[in-house]
């Protein structure tokens, strides 16, 4: 007997650390998982034809999840590094970031990224954010698995500064952190975000840097841009 199939429905498992506003976090009502790189994974998706699903994964576990095959890309508001790129192919760039400092709102002593020197820093873990702070003279790094982790023992006086991407300080400081903490200094380092492939995996990755293309064309990388930053 011949029965219809249903179209077979590629799904691209995208590799995320869920946690990281306005990027990627879980909506606290829907749970779903919700933010710029999901929805610019969605319409990337949309151009290619096939479905998102968000793997919620450690920051420092996502290459390792890339090579190991459990996910097909990485879209975790990761910075296009040297180091990284020896490992996956990155999509062309889709986000202009830089680092930047928090400390508490009562504190007058930092004011730049040289004030660090000697003081307690906490980063998330395998961020650019955390390899900028183990560079700075006798700073005492903390490490935490998310950003927040981190914010939170800025609030607690365990730490003295946080150095994180400058969206993420600004959104934190927006949603309620600026009670008690503000940014300070210059930002840090131009750094930009792409969306990594695994090594073999060459043609992946020039589709995405296709379907960004067109999605900055046809307007629906502007709506996603605006959804989240305004204009
Ligand atoms: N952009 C930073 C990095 O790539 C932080 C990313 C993140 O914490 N999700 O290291």
């Amino acid at each position: 007997s011949q029965q219809a199939q249903p179209a077979a429905v590629k799904v691209l498992k995208v590799g995320a650390e869920a946690t990281f506003p306005p990027f990627e976090f879980q909506d606290e009502k829907s749970k779903d998982y919700v933010g710029f790189d999901v929805d610019l994974m969605k319409a990337i998706g949309k151009q290619m034809g096939t479905e998102v699903q968000i793997v919620n994964t450690a920051f420092d576990g996502l290459i390792p999840a890339l090579e190991g095959g459990q996910i097909d890309v990485i879209a975790s508001a990761m910075t296009i590094t040297d180091e990284r790129s020896k490992k996956v192919n990155f999509s062309k760039p889709y986000y202009k970031s830089g680092l930047s400092i928090i400390v508490k709102a009562d504190n007058n002593a930092i004011k730049t990224f040289k004030d660090l020197e000697g003081k307690r820093i906490a980063v998330q873990i395998g961020t650019t954010g955390a390899e900028e702070a183990k560079k700075i003279k006798d700073a005492k790094v903390r490490e935490f698995n998310s950003a927040s982790e981190a914010f939170l023992e800025l609030k607690a006086g365990g730490a003295d500064a946080v150095v994180n991407d400058l969206p993420v300080n600004e959104y934190y400081l927006t949603k309620g952190g600026s009670k008690d903490a503000k940014l300070v200094g210059e930002v840090l380092n131009a750094e930009e975000y792409g969306v990594a492939v695994a090594k073999k995996n060459t043609e992946l990755a020039g589709k995405i840097s296709k379907a960004l293309d067109e999605i900055k064309q046809n307007g629906e990388y502007a709506k996603v841009y605006e959804k989240w930053f305004g204009k």
